[in-house]
């Protein structure tokens, strides 16, 4: 009988189609599940300057799934952003994130750390974000000046008054911005004066081929220059070796962010690396 029903039908039963459908509804239960029964943690990475001082730390969210072990969000904010998921993911991230920001205000060795926060478009666009991201600054007692938060180009589809607005909002309080991936996005450079930003993170894709590809050194020095002649701060993300760190600098860029310095690391980790470093840099 199923051989005469039409390639529609018959691919409707494809038990592989089945696996993809079932994998995806499981995995959207365990996500929610995730986020609300603690699977989720922060990984930090590190910040640093020129001297090798520690300014702050990205957080990046992983799932700690019972039985995959950590998966990368690359596998699950995609999905999250299309579930709505991504708005109680977010609030646990900026709530995790917020906390740890006050802990270290207590801490002499690292009270002058900074935390960048990655929004996705969608969460930022809800109505109420900034009073969102406001009760949670009060909640948890962060300085709200050492909480920057990374935004893509992707934002800037559709109205940006709305976004600038936000931002200001949240700028009043103290927050920072970043322009995350910067360079890769369709964005008017005419909106790069009207956002209330401090600083332009020059996108990973630039800096790894920045030695070999004359093309992408090209963009990572036009972008120095860019956030420089904006009064912008920059920083560049992916930095993997001393020469590309030093090609970047020899460009005006001082920040850097890369496995050349420092994975993303649990919070011990973090901590650990921020102690073993600083210290030495203190006796220059
Ligand atoms: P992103 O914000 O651009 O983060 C940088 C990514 O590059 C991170 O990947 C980081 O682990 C990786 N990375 C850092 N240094 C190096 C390096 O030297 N070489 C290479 N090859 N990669 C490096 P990760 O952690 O897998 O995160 C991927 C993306 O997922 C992030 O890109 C961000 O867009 C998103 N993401 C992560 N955490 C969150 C979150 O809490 N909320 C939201 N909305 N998105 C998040
Ligand atoms: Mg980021
Ligand atoms: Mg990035
Ligand atoms: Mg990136």
């Amino acid at each position: 009988k199923s051989k005469e029903t039409g390639r529609n039908a018959m691919s409707f039963f494809d038990p592989a189609m089945q696996t993809v459908v079932l994998e995806r509804a499981a995995l959207e239960a365990g996500l929610r599940k995730a986020i609300d029964g603690g699977q989720l943690v922060l990984h930090y990475q590190a910040q640093v300057v020129d001297g090798g001082r520690v300014t702050g730390a990205e957080v990046l969210v992983r799932w700690q799934h019972p039985q995959r072990g950590t998966v990368p969000p690359s596998e699950f904010i995609p999905l999250a952003e299309e579930t709505g998921l991504i708005l109680s993911l977010g609030n646990w991230v900026m709530e995790t994130a917020c906390t740890q920001l006050a802990r270290w205000a207590q801490r002499a060795d690292t009270s002058h750390l900074s935390i960048a926060v990655n929004v996705s478009a969608q969460q930022f666009r809800e109505a109420d974000f900034v009073a969102t991201v406001c009760g949670i600054i009060e909640r948890t007692g962060a300085n709200p000046k050492r909480l920057k938060l990374e935004l893509t180009e992707s934002l800037l589809v559709d109205n940006v008054e709305d976004i600038i607005q936000k931002m200001y909002a949240l700028k009043a309080k103290g927050v920072e911005f970043s322009l995350d991936d910067f360079g890769i996005g369709y964005s008017s450079l005419s909106y790069l004066k009207r956002l209330p930003l401090n600083q332009l993170k020059i996108d990973q894709s630039f800096v790894r081929d920045v030695l070999i590809d004359p093309n992408d050194a090209s963009i990572a020095k036009t972008i120095v220059a860019l956030a420089q002649s904006l009064g912008l701060g920059v920083i560049a993300e992916g930095v993997e070796t001393d020469a590309q760190r030093d090609f970047l600098a020899d460009a005006g860029c001082h920040a850097y962010q890369g496995y050349f310095f420092c994975r993303p690391l649990p919070l011990d980790g973090f901590e650990q690396f921020v102690q073993a470093f600083d210290p030495i840099l203190d006796m220059e």
